[in-house]
């Protein structure tokens, strides 16, 4: 996957984008990253990039002919633009296993007060991180790309690593630990070290669902459940069990 950031602190990018899963990413070939200056498009001697809001009002906004022209340079047929914008859609984990497919993604930093509007026909979508505002659409590149990245087929040592995460089946992950087997005075699960594969299949299984039962309700009231989350369910419910 290629990813292009247009940004106007590409400064921000290169700790995060050289790091553990991305660092690995980029050395097995499967993504390549590129950031691009919007303040190369500026146009005037100043290389201004941002003008006053018409109608008054606080702050600058990044101007549409600048960042439009950064844009139209760098896409391709197929490009897929993001504009990072606490707007757009909230990031989850089905927009990214949507996004994954994409071969090309061009990925918009906004600044200051945002980018005038008309830049949304450049655009083929706004992505939010979350219900707050940030300063810069910089940090909600990082955590997509991050996030999209992990996804990719290759990039994870196992497979399965991505395959089990919390979201990946609108369950949260159920609990893991690792030595020591007594910590002051909790102990690993007993189930855990019985080396019944089975048994920690079902008991991981459980514990998924009563932890987004306890912990997110409104994830788990929109799901449904298989025969045999049924089935451990009711088992839940008659036990009185609960680890969580
Ligand atoms: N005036 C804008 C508004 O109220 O919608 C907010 C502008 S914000 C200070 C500047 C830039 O930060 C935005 O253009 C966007 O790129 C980015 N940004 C801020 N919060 C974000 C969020 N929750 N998710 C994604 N991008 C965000």
């Amino acid at each position: 996957m290629q990813i292009d950031i247009l940004t106007l602190f590409p400064e921000m990018f290169p700790s995060v984008l050289s790091t553990s899963i991305l660092k690995r990413a980029h050395e097995k070939g499967l993504i390549s990253t590129n950031l691009v200056n919007i303040r190369d498009y500026a146009t005037n001697k100043h290389a201004q990039v941002d003008d006053y809001p018409y109608g008054g009002g606080a702050g600058m906004l990044l101007k549409v002919d600048i960042v439009g022209a950064a844009i139209m340079d760098i896409k391709q047929p197929g490009s897929h633009v993001i504009y990072m914008s606490p707007q757009g859609e909230t990031l989850r984990q089905k927009k990214l296993e949507k996004l994954i497919s994409k071969q090309h993604l061009v990925i918009l930093c906004g600044h200051y007060e945002g980018i005038d509007e008309r830049i949304l026909s450049y655009v083929d979508e706004e992505i939010s991180i979350g219900d707050y505002v940030l300063t810069g659409g910089e940090i909600p590149a990082m955590v997509m790309i991050d996030a999209i990245v992990r996804l990719l087929p290759g990039v994870l040592g196992q497979e399965a690593s991505s395959v089990e995460e919390s979201f990946t089946s609108s369950l949260l992950e159920y609990p893991q630990y690792t030595r020591p087997a007594a910590f002051e005075d909790q102990e690993v699960p007993a189930v855990l070290t019985s080396g019944n594969h089975e048994e920690i299949r079902l008991w991981r299984k459980k514990q998924s669902l009563l932890k987004t039962l306890l912990k997110r309700p409104d994830l788990f009231l929109k799901r449904s459940f298989s025969a045999e989350e049924k089935g451990l369910l009711l088992e839940l419910l008659f036990s009185g069990e609960k680890n969580c």
